[in-house]
Formats: structure tokens, C-alpha cells, sequence
């Protein structure tokens, strides 16, 4: 992928067009030929490209690498005129702007990297005509006048690229992504095609209303993935890293993406590695020349395993990725998915591991009390403020609030419209509609941890459960014969041993029961069987040994409460499971959880993230009192000023303080700072220490 610096000058000027013609929807192959040299057409992009060239609006759902990018490049050539693409990351849009110019097609861009004289060339570019693609970046339209400019010389087409970037039920909500609507309203009736890979039904709808696509044509497709296999193996932290490099050392298993909950971990992970792999690794922490370096290299085959945080991924196109690790739970089965879809791209067998507990869960929802503020501390804070503007400062000690925990909630309120904050962020007061909002949105946050856990705990197909988390339209939903529940025998991590003589008359009662009375819910048949004398935990591993001995088995289940609907399973036996003797019992084999290999050492920070350099939090006055501080408040200003934005959104006021407190000589001791980001540095990095040289 391509890099580009923020003063970035180079202009891939496009050749001028032959004035076009449009091409019939029923038409489109030889233009699929003569423009991108594919013979054929992918599994679905006919029927998505011919919708999309007769005007209609679509809505494209389907998985990372399905080649979705075509259903709006090829379209806008079929309908002779510039396409507008709004994707949300700089280098993805350089990627693609690069692939398209390569094919001989007119592709320019406008981004916060690009700089002013660029853009304005680009924009001349596309009001001549000269574009077949003009790609921008979604924030683009908070500039005064962008929208207008665009609607002088209206696009055919106006493609959304990762569209969950829209829904703030997607695991990657932009606010900027937000406000796209009232942009876009100007170039209506111009069709759009909002496409991304990560959609449920839930985000579905909330695109669809966003883009007000209440007509659009819905393609939902291909999730299903035939040559993964999936494995969930529950295993303590501890245990975690000697699994994986176990794993590793097997060459059928590389290349390999190892995912790790945090920054730290990743690194500790990549030097674990490194020792027997070529292996390096990749976070948001890390500038993004070394990231590409990294990439380059997995790419080209030069690294074997790449261990990394969900900074690595989006735009990831390697063929060959034999195993995807997880070495914790992640955050929501939508971000799962799309990690472990990296896997055999080239369509040979694949492996996805999860390597999970309950305590990364808790971990999980420790961030979720962090990230999400108490509603009562945020109405309070609504009620703070007032018509007019008033300063952070003020409203901070009013309220007596943190900086950093003012900082949240002044974005919470920003977000849903609540608080209005300008480039100097003096806060005032929106309308009240953020309460309802915020809430649904922290529920859905709880609601997919519940669900990832959800899906770690069911005993069903793996596969299965996450094509219908995604409601494939046209799946068969048939077992995918992989998974360690469709076939328990090629586990490499799972291990099992024969029952205990407790175990086998624990297993024997559950079976006993289950002729008496079967259907019971799990539950139930725990507490009617074994209360007290048995760890429900436990019990879930034999019932668990059962089900995959396809003794027993799981059906969905659900009732209605206080207006709720609550699932749950139900246990029925088999017809194996009615007949089985008590040496078929003595010779099920039972699922061994490993457990801690080393005793909790009582300083471990929690949920183990890496801990930056940290600076106590500063009071509101204190921040404004150094000559460095002044300095930095009045370049973040201007930068806020020039971006149309608050100026929590350069930085927050801790990490503002961090900096002017150790004064940072060079980027990487920049990077080590509270706060600071690899974006942060890319983007202003320069700035910041030029200002720290000067002050
Ligand atoms: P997505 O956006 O769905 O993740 P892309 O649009 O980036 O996927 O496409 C993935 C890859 O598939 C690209 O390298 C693209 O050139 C290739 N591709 C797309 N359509 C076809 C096709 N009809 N025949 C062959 N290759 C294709
Ligand atoms: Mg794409």
C-alpha cells in the first residue's frame, strides 16, 4: 500500500477521456474485459453490477475479498460519467486510486494528506470531466462549499466504501460518516451503492436509513467459507502464548496472523516468536512507514507471522494465510469475522483458532465502563451547559469533573448532537435528544460482547452460527464438516481424555435423565442433577463432551419476558445418545480445559493494556500556564480552526499536557506519550516537534 505524507505534492495527473457511452446493463462483460481484463464475473457481481448501472440503489454486503470494489468501478464506466467514491481511509484510497491509474483509468482523490494545490487541481479535474473516479475522504464535507462544488458537475454514481463506518451499531462508527447525509442530499437522485463486509441485519438498516436507501436492493452474500476450520478452545491467559508458538512451529500452520488483544501483548507475543519465526508486529502505535514495512513483508512472503492488534487487516489482500490465531476473546463476532475471513484466501484448507475465558469478557466489559460514562454524570454535564458558549475549563470545575473523564463525555454529547463545540471548544448546549441514542448505543456495545461469548459458548457449527449472524441470504445452512463440532478428530488444540470414573457417572446420570425427560434447558438439567456437587463449569465440559459425541444435542429456544425475547438451548438426546451403553459412555471423550500455568503476580495492571507514559491528571488551569502548553493550546487551535472540528479531536488536554511535560525530542518518544497515536504522529507529528524546538 502506498504511503503518502501529509504534504504530499504528487499529482497522478489522468489522462483526458474520449467523451464515453453508455453501456446497457444486459451488456456489461466486454467492458469488464476491455477495463479490468477479467474474463468472468465473481459469484454475485453480475447481478449487483447490472442493478447498480440502471440506477438503482444497493446496498452490498459480502466478506473482505469478494471483490466488491468492481461493483461500483465497473457500473460508473457503464454509465459514462465520474463516480464519487467516500472511503474512510487515506491509504486505502491511495491503494486504490494507484490500481485504477495502473488500468489506465482517470482516478484522483482529495484527503487531509493531500495538499491544498493538489486538491484544487483534482477538483478542476473533476469539474472538467476529466475523472472517471474521484475518491474523497467523508470529513472532506464539513468543508464550507465542498458539497456545492460537487453539485455544480454531479457524479453517475456515488459509491460508500465500508458503509458500517455509518452505523453506530458497525464496530467502526465515524462521526464524520454521520453527517454524510445532508452532504449527499445535494446530488440526489444519483444513485448509491453503499458497500461493506461487515454488516448484520441491525447495521443493515441503520445504513439503509442513514443513506435514506428505504428502496435499495439488498445483496447479502457468500459468508459462508468452505475451507476454514474452526476451532474455540477455552484456555487461562498464562496458557495462551506456549499454544500458539506450539502451533506455529508446524510449517503447514504458516504463514500465520496472530491476533492479540493489546499493544503490549502484541509486542511481547512478536518477541516470544521472533525466537523461532520470522515474525514482527503491527499496532496503531506504530508509525505507519514501519506498518507498511511490515505488511510488505508478510505480503511478500519475507515474515511468517505477523502478530498484531484489529489495526491490521483492513485492505489486506494475501493469498496464502494458513492459520488466523486469537489469542483473546475479541470484541465483537462482526470484528472476529473479519479477522479469521484472512485466512486461505486461495481457497486451500485454513485454520482459525480462539484461544478464550471468562476473563476476557471482564476485560471487555472493564472498557465498555470506561468508554461509556454513567448517563446521570452526562445529563449532568448536559444541564451544565448553557446557550451560550462557556470554556472546558469553566464547565470542568463547575463539575468537578477529570479532564480526561469531561473529555468522553463532552464527545458523547458532541456525537449525538447534544453539546455544540467549537475550534476553541467552548461547549453549549444542543437539543436534548442524546439520552435515547447513547443508551441504544452502549447496549449495543453489551450486546455484542454478550453475543461473542454467546458464540465461544455454543456447541452447533461454528460456521453455521456466523452465516446466520450475518443473515446470508441464500445459504444452504448446512454444517460446514470442519469446525471441532463437525469434526472433533482434527483438532490441533483441543485435547481430550477418556472420563474419569466421577466423570462417566456424572455423564451417565445426565444421559439417564435425559430418557426420563428430555428437552430440558441446560439450566435446569444442571440444577435438577447436580447442584451443589459439581461445578457448573464442569458440567458445561461434560455436556459439551456429550453433544460433540453427538450423544445429545442443542436446539434454540426462546420465551418472551416483561416484553423481552430471551434465547436460550434445549437438551434432547439422539437417537445415539438413547441407545448408548455404559460402554459407549465409558469412552466419550472429554474436553480437558488446561488450567493456569503461573500464579497471578498481584501488580498486573488490568486487562493487561499497555501502560504509556502517564501523566496524573492535570487541572484545567495548570494546562494553560507553560510557554510550551500555550503553544501547543494555540497550534492545536489553529489546526481544529483549519479542520472545522473541536479541538478534542487534534487532542485531548492530557495528552496536550503529556507532551508539554516531557517535551518529546524526536517521533518515537512522541509515540511512547499518553494518547499519541500513530495517526497523531503522522498527521502532526512534525508540527508538534518543531514546536518543541522553538519554545
Ligand atoms: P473487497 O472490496 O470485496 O474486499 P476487492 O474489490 O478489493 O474486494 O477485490 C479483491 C480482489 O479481487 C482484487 O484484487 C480484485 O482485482 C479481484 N477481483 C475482483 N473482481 C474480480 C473478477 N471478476 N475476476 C478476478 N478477480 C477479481
Ligand atoms: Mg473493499
Amino acid at each position: 500500500m502506498t504511503t503518502v505524507t501529509p504534504d504530499s505534492t504528487d499529482t497522478r495527473r489522468p489522462s483526458p477521456r474520449p467523451p464515453q457511452q453508455v453501456t446497457p446493463p444486459e451488456n456489461l462483460r466486454p467492458l469488464l474485459l476491455q477495463h479490468f481484463g477479467f474474463e468472468t464475473f465473481r459469484p454475485y457481481q453480475e447481478a449487483v453490477c447490472q442493478a447498480v448501472t440502471s440506477g438503482q440503489d444497493v446496498l452490498l454486503v459480502m466478506p473482505t475479498g469478494a471483490g466488491k470494489s468492481l461493483c461500483y468501478q465497473l457500473p460508473g464506466l457503464a454509465r459514462a460519467g465520474t463516480t464519487l467514491v467516500i472511503s474512510p481511509l487515506i491509504a486505502l484510497m491511495e491503494d486504490q486510486v494507484s490500481k485504477l491509474c495502473n488500468l489506465g483509468l482517470a482516478a484522483d482523490r482529495i484527503h487531509s494528506g493531500r495538499n491544498r494545490l493538489a486538491s484544487r487541481a483534482t477538483c478542476v479535474a473533476y469539474l472538467d470531466g476529466q475523472l472517471d473516479y474521484l475518491f474523497v475522504a467523508p470529513e472532506r464535507f464539513s468543508v464550507p462549499g465542498f458539497s456545492s462544488m460537487l453539485a455544480k458537475r454531479r457524479p453517475v454514481l456515488i459509491a460508500v466504501d465500508e458503509a458500517h463506518c455509518i452505523s453506530q451499531w458497525g464496530h467502526d462508527f465515524r462521526p464524520d460518516y454521520r453527517m454524510l447525509r445532508e452532504h449527499l442530499v445535494y446530488l440526489r437522485p444519483v444513485p448509491i451503492v453503499a458497500l461493506t463486509a461487515t454488516a448484520t441485519p441491525t447495521v443493515q438498516d441503520d445504513i439503509a436509513t442513514q443513506l435514506e436507501l428505504a428502496d435499495a436492493k439488498r445483496f447479502i452474500h457468500g459468508f459462508r467459507r468452505d475451507n476454514i476450520a474452526i476451532e474455540l478452545v477455552e484456555m487461562p491467559p498464562s496458557a495462551r502464548p506456549e499454544t500458539a508458538l506450539k502451533l506455529l512451529a508446524d510449517t503447514a500452520n504458516r504463514p500465520a496472523i496472530v491476533y492479540a488483544p493489546t499493544r503490549k501483548k502484541a509486542q511481547e507475543l512478536a518477541e516470544l516468536f521472533s525466537t523461532r519465526f520470522a515474525t514482527d508486529v503491527y499496532h496503531a502505535g506504530i508509525r505507519s512507514q514501519k506498518r507498511d514495512d511490515v505488511q510488505g513483508r508478510f505480503l511478500s512472503g519475507q515474515l511468517d507471522v505477523v502478530v498484531a492488534t484489529i489495526a491490521f487487516g483492513m485492505g489486506i489482500d494475501k493469498a496464502n494465510v494458513r492459520t488466523v490465531i486469537h489469542m483473546a476473546l475479541p470484541g465483537s463476532v462482526e470484528a472476529y469475522y473479519q479477522e479469521i475471513g484472512r485466512a486461505g484466501r486461495d481457497g486451500q484448507p485454513s485454520r482459525a483458532i480462539l484461544l478464550h475465558s471468562w476473563a476476557d469478557r471482564r476485560t471487555h466489559e472493564f472498557f465498555v465502563t470506561r468508554d461509556y460514562p454513567d448517563v446521570a454524570v452526562i445529563r449532568r454535564t448536559y444541564h451544565a451547559l448553557e446557550e451560550q458558549p462557556q470554556t472546558k475549563a469553566s464547565l470542568g470545575q463547575k463539575l468537578q469533573l477529570e479532564p480526561d473523564v469531561l473529555d468522553t463525555i463532552l464527545e458523547k454529547l458532541w456525537i449525538h448532537g447534544a453539546a455544540r463545540i467549537d475550534p476553541q471548544e467552548n461547549a453549549s448546549r444542543g437539543p436534548d435528544a442524546w439520552e435515547k441514542p447513547y443508551l441504544a448505543q452502549l447496549a449495543h456495545r453489551r450486546s455484542q460482547i454478550e453475543q461473542i461469548s454467546r458464540y465461544t459458548q455454543d456447541r452447533g457449527c461454528h460456521m453455521l452460527y456466523l452465516v446466520r449472524h450475518f443473515g446470508d441470504q441464500e445459504d444452504p445452512g448446512t454444517p460446514c464438516g470442519l469446525c471441532d463440532t463437525c469434526d472433533s478428530d482434527s483438532c490441533v488444540v483441543t485435547q481430550t481424555s477418556l472420563p474419569s470414573v466421577t466423570q462417566t457417572r456424572h455423564l451417565s446420570r445426565i444421559l439417564f435423565e435425559l430418557r426420563r425427560h428430555d428437552g430440558p434447558s441446560a439450566g435446569r438439567l444442571y440444577t435438577q442433577l447436580f447442584g451443589d456437587d459439581l461445578a457448573r463449569k464442569d458440567f458445561e465440559v461434560l455436556l459439551g463432551s456429550l453433544c460433540r459425541a453427538r450423544l445429545v444435542q442443542e436446539q434454540d429456544a426462546s420465551f418472551e419476558k416483561e416484553g423481552r425475547h430471551i434465547a436460550y438451548k434445549r437438551i434432547f438426546l439422539t437417537p445415539d445418545g438413547r441407545d448408548a451403553s455404559d460402554d459407549t459412555i465409558k469412552n466419550v471423550p472429554v474436553v480437558i480445559i488446561p488450567t493456569s500455568q503461573k500464579k497471578r503476580s498481584p501488580k498486573r495492571s488490568r486487562g493487561g493494556r499497555s501502560k504509556p507514559v502517564a501523566v496524573s491528571a492535570p487541572s484545567c488551569k495548570q494546562l494553560l500556564d507553560t510557554p510550551v502548553a500555550r503553544a501547543l493550546v494555540n497550534w492545536r487551535l489553529t489546526e481544529a480552526r483549519r479542520r472545522q472540528v473541536p479541538a478534542f479531536r487534534i487532542m485531548t488536554n492530557r495528552t496536550l499536557t503529556a507532551i508539554a511535560i516531557s517535551r518529546p525530542r524526536s517521533e518515537d518518544a512522541l509515540l511512547a506519550l499518553y494518547g499519541v497515536g500513530a495517526t497523531l504522529v503522522d498527521r502532526h507529528g512534525k508540527d508538534i516537534l518543531q514546536l518543541m524546538q522553538s519554545t
